[in-house]
């Protein structure tokens, strides 16, 4: 028995009828696009979320984390109510909200869980929880719901019911990416292509860079990001952002008054962009090509969208001038991670000098591991 599920029967007094687990994430390219119903590409990471779970035909829904102090969460499945508060627990019980207005009989359910996520750096711990709760309700209550549905519910549930307005990607990497790929991501038709992502076969690996800072800033900042974006596509007469080709920018550029909105524009089309690049070198069997376009969209994301920060900057930069192919800060920034696509045989001294870079600006260590392209959720028991 997992000691996931040793841990629900020490908890609830009786076996969870499975266990389940679903992942975190990093984004390789196409940052802050999803939302303007462009292009993303992550990766799942080996880091997981796991749940043991059991129905319950009460309209009980007990929530509890290994992770969090505090007692076990109870709340009714009829009286969950959206923007509620509920902290950590709005996660999982905004699933079984978006699962009953969705007209799911689910009628409530024991569940505990714990993740290897590190939460709030920009790896998607939220999305994780999300899915691993959608997977083992579909499973149990045999709904009728694909992985891309249970990351739509997801999606709902963290809008709606937790109150972040985040795009399709966290939830749909965590549900749908595929060991040893990226998952090329069209987020207005979500059309979905697995590209193979082998980096050993050439030498490579791709290091994750926690910060460990998270700015306060960030809060407000993403609802602004997309208030600009959405004026931006208006001003140019488009429904999204989406709809600008790459080769009309420099045209809408000069369209447009605000110079904020000028560089949100830039950064969004240019990004879009560079997924198609970074599909086609992938395709091609080019991921040393990889490398730069990571970097030039670091650029983009600290001078355009303007969402990185210091810490994120640093990592980069010391990333690339010791010897990284490129790097870039992945997810919503402020703070969060960086990734870094490195040669075998640099990664230790890349490694070590950012340990030193941080050291020298007097920072936190940056916690530093490995992203290799892992499984979505699935069912372990
Ligand atoms: P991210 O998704 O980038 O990690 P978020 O702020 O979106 O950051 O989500 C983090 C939140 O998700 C945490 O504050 C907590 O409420 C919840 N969470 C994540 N992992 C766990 C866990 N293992 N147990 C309980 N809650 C968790
Ligand atoms: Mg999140």
């Amino acid at each position: 028995m997992s000691e996931v599920a040793a841990a629900f029967r020490a908890l609830y007094g009786y076996e969870p009828e499975g266990v389940w687990a679903a992942p975190g994430r990093v984004n390789l390219i196409g940052e802050y696009t999803d939302f303007n119903d462009g292009f993303v590409m992550p990766l799942a990471l080996p880091h997981t979320a796991v749940a043991a779970v059991a129905r319950r035909a009460d309209g009980v829904l007990r929530l509890h984390s290994a992770d969090i102090a505090g007692p076990v969460v109870e709340l009714r499945t009829e009286g969950l109510e959206p923007l509620s508060g509920a902290g950590w627990a709005a996660y999982p019980a905004g699933v079984v909200w978006a699962l009953r207005e969705a007209g799911h009989d689910v009628s409530g359910a024991d569940i505990h869980l714990t993740s290897t996520v590190p939460t709030g750096a920009g790896l998607s711990s939220s999305a994780a929880l999300e899915v691993v709760t959608a997977l083992a309700l579909r499973d149990l209550y045999e709904l009728p719901l694909s992985m891309a549905e249970l990351a739509g519910l997801s999606q709902r549930a963290e809008n709606a019911f937790v109150g972040v307005p985040c795009g399709i990607m966290d939830q749909t990497a965590s549900a749908c990416c595929t060991e040893g790929h990226v998952l090329h991501l069209d987020a207005r038709d979500l059309t979905r292509r697995q590209i193979p992502f082998d980096l050993p076969a050439h030498g490579l690996r791709l290091l994750v860079v926690d910060t460990g800072v998270q700015h306060a800033l960030g809060d407000g900042a993403y609802a602004e990001r997309r208030a600009g974006c959405e004026r931006g596509a208006r001003e140019l007469g488009v429904r999204t952002l989406r709809e600008l080709s790459y080769a009309r920018l420099p045209d809408a550029l000069r369209e447009l008054s605000s110079p904020t909105v000028r560089g949100y524009v830039r950064h969004v089309v240019s990004d879009n962009e560079r997924v198609a690049r970074v599909a086609a070198l992938l395709d091609s069997g080019d991921v040393w090509g990889v490398g730069p376009v990571l970097t030039e969209g670091h650029v983009s994301l600290r001078d355009d969208l303007r969402v990185s920060c210091a810490e994120l900057d640093l990592a980069v930069e010391v990333a690339v001038a010791s010897g990284a192919l490129g790097a870039r800060m992945t997810g919503g920034g402020f703070g969060g991670s960086a990734i870094v696509l490195v040669e075998e045989a640099a990664a230790g001294a890349v490694s070590k000098a950012l340990v030193s870079a941080f050291e020298k600006a007097a920072l936190a260590r940056p916690r530093l591991f490995e992203a290799t392209p892992s499984a979505g959720a699935r069912r372990l028991a």
